[in-house]
């Protein structure tokens, strides 16, 4: 499910839960997808402890994530896409 610390600076792995903050994404389906029958769209991303400590994620509708100073919103670590 989930590998290692959302923060691509951060190689911290997934151990178990309750550590760190899990966060889960539903990427919007187009028109053409609609038919589709298959499950498991939805992408978990986690913060470790450190990371989740100081950032958290936000998604948009094109698929990227952002991963935000909890501190001071306007300052961007990094952005990165997962589609
Ligand atoms: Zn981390």
């Amino acid at each position: 499910m989930v590998a290692k610390c959302a923060n691509p600076s951060c190689s911290i792995p997934f151990l178990r839960m309750g550590h760190g903050k899990l966060f889960r994404y539903l990427p919007k389906r187009s028109s053409v997808d609609l038919s589709d029958p298959r499950p498991g769209s939805t992408i978990f991303f986690w913060l470790c402890d450190k990371c989740s400590s100081t950032a958290t994620l936000k998604f948009d509708s094109t698929g990227a994530a952002t991963l935000e100073a909890l501190l001071e919103p306007s300052t961007t670590y990094m952005s990165f896409t997962y589609l």
